[in-house]
C-alpha cells in the first residue's frame, strides 16, 4: 500500500505498478466484508428489492392441476386422426378456468375448453380453436396434431417441496408474483443496511444557502442518496462536514456508532488523505488506495469500530463511478445478495476515444443507429467534474488499462446502467 503522490499524466505516461486495479480492490474488500447479521419477516407487499435470507420452499405444486394452455377443445389422443382422414367429434360441454367440466370424456367426444381450465377426465390433448371447424355441436379436425399438445402439467413450473427462492436472491416483481402464486404472504429477508453518509469540504454549500465566492453546491450528497435508495438501504444523511479536524473526528465517531457503513466524499486526495488519516487512525484501520481507474483514483477503505468505511473521491463523476463499480457490489455482498459479474456487452463505438493507462469508465450513450444496429457514442467531455455527462449517459464504455484509444467503428465493451442510476 502506498501513500505516495501519483503525479503521472493521465495520457500516455507510465502509471505506477503499485496501483490497485478495480478487480484487485474488490477482491481485497470482499475478503474483509461479511454479510450483516439479522433478518426480518416481511409482508409480501413490502418485499420489493429486499434480499431473501432463508430458503423459500413451495407448499404446493404449480400448476396444481392439469390444465389447458389454449382456448380450444379437449380431446383424447386416441381420437386424433392420422393420414389423410379427418376426425369428427361431438362437443359435450364446456370447461372454464375455475369452473371445470364435471363428466368424463368418451370416445368420439370433445369438450370446449378455455385457457387455464382443468383438462377433463378422459382427455389428454387440447386442440387450439383456430385448428378446428365447428358446425353445431360437432368439430372437424385434421391430422398433424401431437398427443398431449397444449396441456400444462402438475408441478411443471414449481414442484411442491422444492426451493423456490434461495438465500441471496433479490426480490423483484417476478419473485413477488411467484411468491403470490404459491400463496406465500410473508418472506424472511435480510435486514436493511444502515448507511451513513457525509460530504467533506469547506467549498461546499448546501441547497438553500447562498454560495460565497468560490463555493459550489454539494451534489454528491444527492447522487449518493439516490444510489443508496436504489439499493434499498436505510440512509442516515449527515450532510456537509467542514474541513476541520474536530468536526471530522466527531462525524466519524458518530457514524461508526450508528451505521453499518459510512460513505464519505472528498478529502481522500493526496494531502487531504494524510490529514483525514490522522483522524481515522484513532478510530480504526483504514487503507488509502490508488485505484487504477478513471474517473476515481483515490479511495479509502477500512473499518471504523463496527462500521465499514468507504472514502470516495470528491469529484462528482468519480463519486458515481467508484460507487457503481466498487461500493455497490460491496454493499450487495453485505446485504447477503448473490454476486454476479456486471452485465457488459460489446458494441461498435461511433466516436474516437482517448484513454489513459487505467481502466476507464467513459460515459456513453447506447442507441440504435439508422441501420438498426446498437452502437455507443461518447457523451463528450470526460472530465470527472462534468456531472451532466452522467445524466446524459445510459452506460459506461469500459476500456481496460492497456487500451490507449479507440477509433470510430471499433468494438468496445459497454456496461448499461442497470437500475442504480
Ligand atoms: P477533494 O477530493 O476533496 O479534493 O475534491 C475534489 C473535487 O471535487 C474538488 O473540486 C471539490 O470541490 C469537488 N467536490 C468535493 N466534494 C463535492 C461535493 N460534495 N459535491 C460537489 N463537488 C464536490
Ligand atoms: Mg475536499
Amino acid at each position: 500500500m502506498t501513500d505516495t503522490h501519483q503525479t503521472a499524466n493521465d495520457y500516455g505516461s507510465q502509471e505506477r505498478s503499485d496501483l490497485l486495479s478495480v478487480d484487485e480492490a474488490l477482491q481485497q474488500i470482499r475478503k474483509t466484508l461479511e454479510p450483516v447479521e439479522g433478518f426480518e419477516r416481511c409482508p409480501l407487499q413490502q418485499t420489493f428489492n429486499r434480499i431473501v435470507a432463508e430458503p423459500v420452499i413451495s407448499p404446493i405444486n404449480v400448476p396444481g392441476h392439469v390444465n389447458s394452455a389454449m382456448d380450444g377443445y379437449a380431446v383424447s389422443s386416441t381420437d386424433l386422426p392420422s393420414g389423410d382422414a379427418d376426425a369428427v367429434l361431438q362437443v359435450t360441454g364446456t370447461a372454464f378456468a375455475g369452473n371445470p367440466f364435471a363428466g368424463t370424456l368418451q370416445n368420439g367426444q370433445a369438450v370446449r375448453i378455455m385457457t387455464g381450465a382443468v383438462v377433463p377426465e378422459g382427455a389428454d390433448t387440447v386442440i387450439m380453436q383456430e385448428a378446428v371447424t365447428r358446425e353445431g355441436d360437432s368439430i372437424t379436425l385434421q391430422a398433424g396434431h401431437k398427443a398431449g399438445e397444449n396441456v400444462r402439467h402438475i408441478g411443471e413450473d414449481i414442484a411442491e417441496g422444492g426451493v423456490v427462492l434461495a438465500p441471496g436472491k433479490k426480490i423483484r416483481a417476478a419473485e413477488m408474483g411467484l411468491l403470490a402464486s404459491l400463496g406465500i404472504g410473508e418472506v424472511t429477508v435480510s435486514r436493511r443496511l444502515r448507511v451513513a453518509t457525509f460530504s467533506t469540504g469547506d467549498e461546499l454549500c448546501s441547497i438553500g444557502e447562498i454560495p460565497r465566492e468560490g463555493q459550489i453546491f454539494d451534489s454528491n450528497r444527492y447522487s449518493i442518496a439516490g444510489m443508496l435508495r436504489a439499493l434499498n438501504t436505510e440512509h442516515i444523511d449527515m450532510g456537509v462536514i467542514r474541513d476541520d479536524p474536530e468536526a471530522i473526528s466527531n462525524a466519524f465517531s458518530t457514524a461508526a456508532k450508528i451505521a453499518d457503513v459510512l460513505i464519505t466524499s472528498g478529502g481522500v486526495s493526496v494531502g487531504d488523505a494524510d490529514y483525514v488519516k490522522q483522524t481515522l487512525d484513532k478510530l480504526g484501520q483504514v487503507n488509502f488506495w490508488k485505484i487504477k481507474m478513471k474517473p476515481g483514483k483515490p479511495l479509502a477503505f477500512g473499518q471504523l469500530k463496527d462500521a465499514v468505511f468507504f472514502g470516495l473521491p470528491g469529484n462528482p463523476v468519480s463519486v458515481m463511478a467508484t460507487f457503481y463499480e466498487i461500493v455497490q457490489p460491496s454493499l450487495r455482498h453485505m446485504m447477503g445478495q448473490e454476486t454476479h459479474a456486471p452485465l457488459r456487452v460489446k458494441v461498435r463505438c461511433v466516436d474516437k476515444l482517448r484513454s489513459p493507462a487505467r481502466q476507464d469508465f467513459q460515459r456513453g450513450i447506447l442507441e440504435r443507429d439508422d441501420s438498426g444496429e446498437w452502437v455507443v457514442r461518447s457523451t463528450g467531455h470526460q472530465g470527472s467534474h462534468i456531472l451532466s455527462s452522467m445524466s446524459q449517459a445510459n452506460c459506461f464504455i469500459v476500456l481496460d488499462a492497456e487500451c490507449r484509444g479507440v477509433e470510430p467503428g471499433e468494438w468496445v465493451e459497454v456496461e448499461p446502467f442497470e437500475g442504480l442510476f
